[in-house]
């Protein structure tokens, strides 16, 4: 713990990353040093000058760690969820604040880093204006004030940034998939305290034809199952199709890593959906896995979140859905609001 001592192997080439991110200095060097564990979380605090509590005084739950103020706090979960890296952070629960730093490092992608550092800097001024001077910023403001530090471009940098997957290949707008395959955007969308769940999900082929859409509401217990509900819903409805190449989009990177890597244990809410993609994928002559940005997926976003939001399933196409999807059937169709979508 500190500086002296510390953990972080590679120094010199971690350092390396982050000074190359065309970031603001004080944000290169609040990087380093939560790397380094010395940025004054109570965690620390308490251990160091032996103040009373080690306590989270955002959320009064779990110790303050670095990994947990910027990463993994209840609050700041969902700071990440709704930005445009949409990431899931409670799977980095059990990992370290260098493997969180490492995940995004690994893609050598320096806008994608720069929004990370970026956010993680704002987190903490959020942090600290709570704490100092008894202001609560929203998640809003909090992602707002992380684009203002881009100078001279401001928030369409996050934007560019975003488009750039971790395999590379720069996104702009939706693109149709290669003749042959039918590709699947999927979505879901979830609210923490109402457990309602959205999943939108729109299966088109190479000519940009769209044979099948939905937008399904679900009680859920965490966002990630909203997800992998909606790449399940659109397997399970692809096989019905009898598609034989399959392309799945979803802006959920985890979950597109973890299915690229053909791993297919979740936890509780999830396993038994990974289960049936695992089954279901030999079924198919092939299937991919690919990440895009939301502003590539955004009909499957919007459809995810109105679903969501109305309470209702609405689906369109030339084959509707079949045998009971969700627990909660309250089945309208409503083609035409699809129609207007697509
Ligand atoms: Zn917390």
């Amino acid at each position: 713990m500190g500086l002296r001592g510390s953990a972080v192997q590679h120094t010199s080439s971690v350092w390396k990353k982050i000074w190359r991110v065309k970031v603001p200095y004080r944000i290169q060097l609040f990087t380093w040093k939560a790397l380094h564990g010395a940025i004054p979380v109570r965690d620390i605090l308490h251990h160091r000058i032996h103040i009373p509590s080690m306590i989270c005084p955002i959320c009064h739950m779990e110790p303050e760690t670095i990994l947990h103020a910027l990463v993994t706090c209840d609050k700041v979960e969902n700071v990440w969820r709704i930005s445009d890296l949409n990431v899931r952070t409670e799977s980095f629960k059990d990992k370290t604040f260098l493997d969180w730093v490492n995940y995004w490092m690994d893609g050598n992608n320096e806008d994608l880093l720069a929004s990370v550092m970026t956010l993680m800097w704002s987190i903490w001024c959020s942090r600290n204006n709570l704490l100092f001077n008894g202001r609560t910023d929203n998640e809003r403001s909090i992602i707002h004030h992380a684009h203002s530090m881009y100078p001279n471009i401001g928030p369409r940098r996050m934007i560019l940034g975003s488009n750039l997957n971790r395999y590379g290949s720069p996104h702009t707008s939706w693109n149709p998939p290669p003749q042959g395959w039918i590709k699947a955007n999927t979505d879901g969308a979830w609210d923490s305290s109402s457990l309602h769940g959205g999943l939108g999900l729109v299966l088109r082929n190479h000519n940009n034809i769209f044979l099948f859409a939905a937008a399904i509401f679900c009680y859920a217990s965490s966002a990630e199952e909203t997800e992998v509900r909606a790449i399940w819903t659109a397997m399970r409805k692809a096989r019905e199709l009898k598609v034989k190449k399959l392309l799945i989009e979803s802006d959920a990177a985890f979950l597109v890593d973890q299915l690229n890597r053909k791993e297919f244990c979740g936890v509780w809410n999830t396993d038994a959906y990974f289960k049936d993609i695992q089954d279901w994928w030999i079924e198919f002559e092939d299937v991919k896995f690919v990440y895009i940005p939301r502003t590539c997926n955004l009909v499957a976003h919007d459809t995810a979140a109105w679903a969501k939001n109305s309470c209702y399933m609405i689906c369109s196409g030339q084959h509707r859905l079949s045998g009971c999807y969700q627990p909660y059937r309250k089945t309208v169709l409503i083609c035409r609001f699809l129609s207007l979508l697509i």
